[in-house]
């Protein structure tokens, strides 16, 4: 993080953070590597009881009142722990409360925030079916209208917490003919009303996270867990892509650092050919690429972070989101292919964390939206603005700075 950018109460948080993330003991780690710990239950406990998580919500809400620049550097000071750490850290606090705290009721943030925040309730996102990740309007969930209730039917797939989450942020289909933008809507489903896990998937790494599939079938969801309004889910889904692809990528940065610290640490003492391999400009040089690209990485998420808290057009910020996620993530897995490169063969043993931390980076450029999804983002908002940007006269007409610019007859476009 740039230090220099954050202010005394951030740093204050940022310590703390640290504090925190120094405190978790190794065995811990190695536990959750290992799947001999499903879900990390203490670990968020002590995160609520440290009012950790949730730091930009109203201090109402168990929030500290802050920004999501504070947000992104809590994240990154997780993520060091371990990606999956961060994923649990990040679904429940940062991704379902901030659903509920943007469009719930004030009973249900009383009920479902609060003692999350505290540390005392535990949640998922169930978003992904086995049908499909990427496709969220092809779902095939329904929830049927019962009046004072409704029944939930269907599957969700890969959900980290499937294992260990009280209550699940679920979307499904309420209106089956209409237009799926408007036919989606949003619940809040707690487990003990007959949420089955069904499947616990074996990982390549984020181990110890809960990730499974889940069963709803005949789940009764009371009318009042409905979550920003009949056949709203779309609106939900929209404003969750901040917190899903912003958060995980502040926490992707966190993740990498602990591999290109060792990596560094290790060719300055490792020598061949008689000197520290760091000598080498082929190794030092792999070094420099990952650290430049852990800066712009940095550089880019509290750019948007500050965007976010800027309040932007919608339309630019899911482009920046976007850009942030996939730039972020691909930048961190080289340099933690970097990192273990220079380390050679020990680097891909577990000698050194780097194995770990290469097979848990490379869930990042897949979930909240795999990198191709990122892109297609990107693309779609980026020509709309130009298109949009176009015709303002007070914008330099570029193309024309050409000596040939007025050959109309060569400008063909069929
Ligand atoms: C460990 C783990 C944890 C996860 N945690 C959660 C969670 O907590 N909650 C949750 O809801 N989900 C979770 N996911 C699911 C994750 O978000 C999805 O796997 C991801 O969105 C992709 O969906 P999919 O796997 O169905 O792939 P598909 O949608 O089947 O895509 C397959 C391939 O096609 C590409 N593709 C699809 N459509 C397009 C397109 N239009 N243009 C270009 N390429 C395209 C994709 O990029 C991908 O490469 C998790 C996944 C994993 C592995």
């Amino acid at each position: 993080m740039f230090e220099y950018l954050l202010n005394d109460e951030q740093k204050q948080l940022q310590t703390q953070a640290r504090e925190f993330v120094k405190s978790i003991p190794r065995q811990m780690i190695l536990d959750m590597d290992q799947d001999r710990i499903q879900f990390p239950k203490e670990f968020l406990q002590e995160a609520g009881r440290l009012n950790l998580m949730g730091c930009r919500y109203p201090k109402k809400w168990g929030g500290r009142g802050m920004d999501w620049v504070s947000t992104c550097m809590v994240m990154e000071e997780i993520g060091v722990l371990g990606y999956i750490f961060a994923c649990t850290f990040g679904v429940g606090a940062e991704l379902v409360c901030d659903a509920i705290i943007l469009h719930g009721s004030d009973t249900q943030k009383e009920k479902y925030v609060k003692p999350l925040l505290k540390g005392e309730l535990f949640a998922a996102e169930c978003l992904t079916e086995p049908r499909g990740g990427s496709d969220f309007f092809g779902t095939t969930t329904t929830a049927e209208d019962k009046g004072d209730h409704f029944l939930l039917n269907g599957q969700k797939r890969f959900i980290v917490g499937g294992e260990g989450a009280d209550y699940f942020l679920v979307y499904a289909k309420t209106d089956p003919e209409a237009d799926p933008k408007n036919g989606i809507s949003c619940f809040i489903v707690d487990r003990d009303k007959g949420v089955k896990t069904e499947y616990l998937y074996g990982l390549m790494g984020c181990r110890g996270g809960g990730a499974a599939r889940m069963v709803f079938k005949d789940v009764v969801v009371p009318r009042e867990n409905l979550l920003g309004g009949l056949n709203q889910g779309v609106k939900v889904f929209n404003t969750m892509m901040i917190p899903e692809r912003l958060g995980t990528a502040a926490m992707t940065i966190g993740a990498a650092v602990p591999a290109v610290d060792v990596a560094t640490g290790y060719t300055s003492k490792r020598k061949a050919f008689g000197r520290p391999v760091a000598a080498f400009q082929g190794v030092s040089f792999q070094v420099a690429e990952a650290v430049t690209l852990l800066d712009a990485a940095r550089a880019m998420i509290y750019t948007t972070a500050r965007a976010v808290d800027a309040k932007i057009p919608d339309k630019q910020v899911r482009r920046l989101v976007s850009e942030s996620k996939k730039f972020v993530t691909e930048s961190c897995q080289k340099a933690a292919h970097n990192a273990m490169q220079v380390m050679g063969g020990i680097g891909y043993t577990d000698i050194y964390p780097v194995e770990r931390i290469f097979r848990d980076l490379r869930l990042a450029s897949i979930w909240t939206g795999t990198n191709e999804v990122m892109s297609m983002i990107i693309a779609n908002e980026w020509y709309k603005e130009y298109w949009k940007d176009k015709n303002n006269p007070r914008i330099r007409d570029m193309e024309m700075d050409a000596a040939a610019a007025h050959e109309a007859d060569e400008k063909i476009y069929e």
